[in-house]
């Protein structure tokens, strides 16, 4: 294990405990490690896991192990500490929070980073039926169900079909129907038996475009691109409920699914009720320009669970990391006894790929189509990529050809 690189935190140095080891937990803790502050990082899981690369997960390409960093590990090469564990409550008077597990620990400076949940708008059957792709649980539970219903169709032999709906056309979306269809496209070698005209991949979108942030030529290209690949792309259809078997939309048709894919939207998750603090639009925890949490002097959230009143951002990696490191920042100012700074953003770009051979990528100046070059997109036949081809969980954990980021006209849309 590598040497930790900060300085050894004093005794009465201040306890900051830091919820969440996704992308913004651990560019606080990062930073945090520089600042000498005694730090605690807490998660649900062992482990950190890269979102970007769950479609792969999902559809083969990559292995579950291969997303996701052992946050103990992480912890330390910094001079920050792991507790498995899950947030259930909060008291601000106190200065404490309880597990789930019932234990409850003291902090001088909170931050929250435990990002977001699917949201199913209340329709029926969705959240029962449908399968998401936030976890790295959700994209192996979806690989087996893609898988085992590819198997199925082995068995059944011809004139049996299996119908594979995707809800939500942004960035996720896409990238899984293009996954999925260069997943049919390679079927040959493993299911030579199978007749690819048998598989059907439907993508369905409420909005009258695809990938709302990206500027229209790009929605136009990852339209063609995706029915080029044989993606059925709906458009402006919206779904009314969801069953084991079918989808049903909103004008009475009903689509045949044997596995719906929900990529439609996000929001913050239920337990964020139970922790007291002021939310805003999709459930998020609001805070101010400092990202301190509204009405709370050591309480801040970063990442995708935070919404700055006054500059909203889209629920990115990089907005995640920026923000975290900026919070921690923010402590570190208190220990010093300077003052809070305001959180300013910066744009680095936004990119989705549609399969192996295309993608779409934007920045505030320019947008483009092209093969994508980002390595950790590669097919499933390259090696795997694992965490450290991927430079996860680094300052910036895309590789550099690689950009991820902020849609530049919508700063406020999800991603989903
Ligand atoms: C499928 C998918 C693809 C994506 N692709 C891209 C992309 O290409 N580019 C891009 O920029 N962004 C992408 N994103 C968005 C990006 O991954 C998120 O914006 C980013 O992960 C947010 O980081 P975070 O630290 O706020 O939250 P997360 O990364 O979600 O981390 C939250 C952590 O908190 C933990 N946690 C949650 N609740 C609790 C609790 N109560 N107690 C303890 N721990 C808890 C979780 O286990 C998790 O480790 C994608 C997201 C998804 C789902």
């Amino acid at each position: 294990m590598r040497a930790r690189r900060g300085r050894q935190p004093a005794e009465d140095a201040p306890r900051v405990i830091v919820v969440g080891a996704g992308f913004a937990g651990l560019s606080a803790v990062r930073e945090l490690d520089r600042a000498g502050a005694r730090v605690l990082l807490i998660d649900r899981n062992v482990y950190s896991t890269f979102q970007p690369l769950l479609y792969q997960v999902a559809t083969g390409g990559l292995n579950p192990g291969d997303v996701a960093y052992p946050v103990r590990a992480f912890a330390g090469k910094r001079a920050a500490r792991f507790r498995l564990g899950e947030l259930d409550r909060i008291d601000p008077a106190a200065r404490t929070i309880t597990l789930t597990d019932g234990a409850v620990l003291d902090y001088d400076y909170l931050i929250l980073g435990t990002g977001v949940s699917a949201a199913y708008y209340g329709i029926t059957g969705a959240a029962e039926h449908t399968l998401g792709l936030y976890t790295r649980r959700d994209a192996s539970a979806l690989r087996d169900h893609i898988m085992a219903r590819l198997e199925r169709l082995d068995i059944e032999g011809p004139g049996k079909t299996v119908n594979f709906t995707v809800v939500g056309g942004g960035a996720t979306g896409v990238e899984v129907a293009g996954a999925l269809a260069e997943l049919k496209d390679a079927l040959g070698a493993p299911f030579p038996e199978v007749d690819k005209a048998d598989v059907h991949i439907r993508l369905v979108e409420m909005a009258p475009t695809l990938l709302a942030p990206f500027h229209p030529s790009l929605q136009s290209y990852a339209y063609d691109q995706l029915r080029r690949r044989g993606v059925e792309v709906l458009l402006s259809t919206k779904i009314s409920e969801i069953d084991g078997n079918r989808v049903l939309l909103a004008d009475g048709t009903e689509l045949p699914s044997d596995v719906t894919v929900w990529a439609a939207g996000i929001s913050g998750p239920e337990a964020v009720r139970r922790w007291g603090l002021p939310t805003g639009r999709g459930g998020r925890i609001l805070t101010g320009p400092d990202l301190r949490v509204t009405g709370q002097d050591r309480i801040f959230a970063v990442g995708d669970i935070a919404l700055t009143e006054d500059e909203p951002l889209p629920q990115l990696a990089q907005p995640a990391i920026q923000t975290g490191r900026f919070a921690a920042k923010q402590i570190e100012a208190a220990m010093t006894g300077r003052p809070a700074g305001t959180f300013h953003y910066h744009d680095k770009g936004i990119m989705a790929t549609i399969g192996r051979r295309s993608a779409v990528a934007a920045a505030s100046s320019w947008a483009t189509t092209r093969r994508p070059r980002c390595r950790a997109a590669r097919p499933s036949r390259s090696p795997a990529p694992g965490p450290g081809r991927l430079r996860f969980p680094g300052p910036n954990p895309f590789p550099s050809n690689c950009p991820a980021t902020v849609p530049p006209d919508r700063p406020a849309a999800p991603r989903s």
